[in-house]
């Protein structure tokens, strides 16, 4: 028989591990915080949508339940932007065939783990929160809110992935050698809610990503299968224009209609939503290494979690999966090189991807109204259809490529010192299909 594996955390990257781990016949206990939310309402102010996008299927597709997933998953092709005026920009994401797809992660949560429960091998146990690991003998310690009482376990490996504010990382913290950042964005987000009409029907385009971006703050809807849209409000916590300030209806209500004018008509249950629902904290967290004694790894958000904003998150987790499982095949499943390598070159990328996600918060509450930004987006597209394999624009490579997040990073600042020099040619903004583009391109390109 094969080693006994420990996953802490039941979310979506320990629910999809588990089922990799499955395949390859391990023995694997999952422990979880939380009652099993198949059998429990959890209720509201977590149904927040992910955008899953190509790094998340080929974790999904070397699981061999691409296919289960994408019942439950809306494609989306592109960015439709509100503006103050109501007017709507619709800005592709890719190529014409691309999209990123909208799916419930309570929805994606629960059939990850019912894919993960049909293996023999994969045990779930739910209610049993992980305390902390013995650093001398790596035993796991848990608290069984069930029978109030204390466990240890033990297993060949451990794997950590309880989340941002993981217990096993919280346990690394304190050894030697151990790095540590957390940083908390000065926004927070609150989860509102988009009906279907009376009709039954959605009220906004469904497969679009909708945005009201607002310099300063940002709201965006994402379609659900039951024809309604979650939405999500970005805010500064405190400010002229934040979440202190917004405490009576009268004060919701006018902020509302100041700024998100075309979606209030749409938001019958605003002010209980906006009442109800909670102000969450975004945050980044960074660590290395992520393992120890070659016995127990970190992984997804335990040890990489991010803003939100180019919607990589969960994808980035999954993409662990997907690495380690290739690891796996590499090494021959010697899990003491695996987690050495894992730890030694993949927390590049992740910081990679942390500082693509804050920059992209700019570029999503602020540029994408902005017409040079516009234009910059489509030059970069011509630049892709007729130079494939010289660029491909930086948002293409973080979510529809696998490309290495680092990689896509740097990348993506050299494309920066590109567009600095084409969108100051004369007169760009009028004609910018030109031989001056294209010498510009090909010099950037040469120097490359
Ligand atoms: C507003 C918002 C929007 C987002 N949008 C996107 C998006 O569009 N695309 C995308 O890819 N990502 C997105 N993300 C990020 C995504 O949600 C996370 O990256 C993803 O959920 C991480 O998965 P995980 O399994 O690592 O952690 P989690 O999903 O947090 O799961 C951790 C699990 O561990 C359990 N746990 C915690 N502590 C313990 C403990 N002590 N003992 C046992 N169990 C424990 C938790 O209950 C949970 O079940 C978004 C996040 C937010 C906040």
């Amino acid at each position: 028989m094969k080693e006994k594996i420990i996953i802490s955390g039941a979310g979506l990257v320990g629910s999809l591990w588990a089922i990799l781990l499955a395949k390859r016949g391990y023995q694997i206990e999952v422990y979880e915080r939380r009652p099993d939310m198949r059998k429990s309402n959890l209720g509201g102010g977590r149904s927040i949508n992910l955008a899953l996008s190509t790094r998340g299927w080929k974790a999904l597709q070397k699981a061999g339940i691409d296919q289960d997933i994408k019942k439950i998953a809306l494609p989306m092709k592109g960015r439709m932007m509100h503006d103050t005026q109501g007017n709507l920009t619709f800005q592709a994401y890719g190529k014409e065939d691309q999209a990123i797809y909208s799916v419930s992660r309570g929805e994606l949560n629960k059939k990850l783990m019912d894919l993960a429960e049909s293996h023999d091998n994969v045990s779930f146990y739910f209610n049993k929160r992980t305390l902390k690991i013995d650093t001398n003998n790596c035993d796991l310690h848990l608290f069984d809110e069930d029978n109030k009482e204390k466990l240890s376990k033990s297993a060949d490996f451990i794997f950590g992935a309880d989340g941002a504010f993981s217990a096993i990382r919280n346990s690394l913290q304190k050894t030697p050698l151990f790095n540590y950042s957390q940083s908390y964005l000065e926004h927070g987000y609150k989860e509102l809610t988009i009906p279907a009409t009376s009709s039954g029907d959605y009220a906004l385009d469904h497969e679009s990503l909708h945005i009201w971006p607002r310099g300063q703050f940002m709201l965006i809807a994402l379609p659900n299968l039951d024809k309604s849209f979650t939405c999500t409000l970005f805010l500064p916590f405190q400010g002229e224009e934040s979440f202190e300030k917004l405490k009576k209806d009268k004060e919701i209500l006018l902020f509302f209609n100041k700024y998100f004018k075309d979606a209030v008509p749409l938001m019958p249950s605003l002010l209980e939503d906006f009442k109800e629902n909670p102000n969450s904290s975004l945050v980044t967290i960074k660590c290395n290494p992520w393992q120890y004694k070659e016995k127990i790894l970190l992984m997804g958000d335990a040890s990489h979690a991010i803003v939100p904003f180019y919607g990589q998150g969960m994808n980035s987790g999954f993409e662990d999966c997907s690495i380690l499982d290739e690891m796996a095949d590499e090494y021959q499943e010697d899990w003491a090189t695996i987690f050495r390598q894992f730890s030694k070159t993949r927390p590049q990328d992740a910081n990679g991807i942390a500082d693509l996600a804050i920059r992209n918060f700019i570029e999503m509450r602020d540029l994408v109204g902005d017409p040079m930004f516009l234009l910059r987006k489509k030059i970069a597209a011509w630049l892709y259809e007729l130079y494939p394999n010289d660029f491909m624009p930086l948002y293409s490579m973080v979510t529809f490529s696998h490309i290495n997040y680092y990689d896509a990073w740097i990348q993506g600042n050299r494309q920066d010192e590109l567009f600095e020099k084409i969108l100051a040619i004369p007169n760009i903004e009028n004609d910018w299909k030109n031989d001056r583009v294209i010498e510009v391109f090909e010099e950037w390109k040469n120097n490359s």
